[in-house]
């Protein structure tokens, strides 16, 4: 028999996401932060970061926009045939 005692215990919970770019800082509930981009990988080999570095950035949308805005290919992602995976599926 295991007999239990009641405790309290202080839980982290998201307060805010701060953009790693521009420092702007925005509500956990939020609607702006569904729209956060994180990136988080470490690094290859010959990577321009270090190989095997860990790499993390939180960037909001604005400032991703201005980084690919102008170089990224934009579809409406529920017509997408490759649905939305690396490589894409062979177009018809
Ligand atoms: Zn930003």
């Amino acid at each position: 028999m295991i007999r239990y005692k009641q405790i309290q215990k202080t839980i982290e919970e998201p307060d805010a996401v701060i953009c790693d770019v521009c420092k702007r800082e925005y509500a956990a509930d939020a609607l702006e932060i569904q729209e956060f981009h994180h990136v988080k990988f470490i690094g290859g080999y010959e990577s321009v970061f270090g190989d095997g570095t860990q790499v993390e950035c939180d960037i909001c949308q604005h400032c991703l926009k201005k980084f690919i805005g102008e170089h990224c290919r934009k579809t409406d992602g529920a017509q997408s045939e490759s649905g939305g995976f690396w490589p894409p599926g062979p177009t018809p």
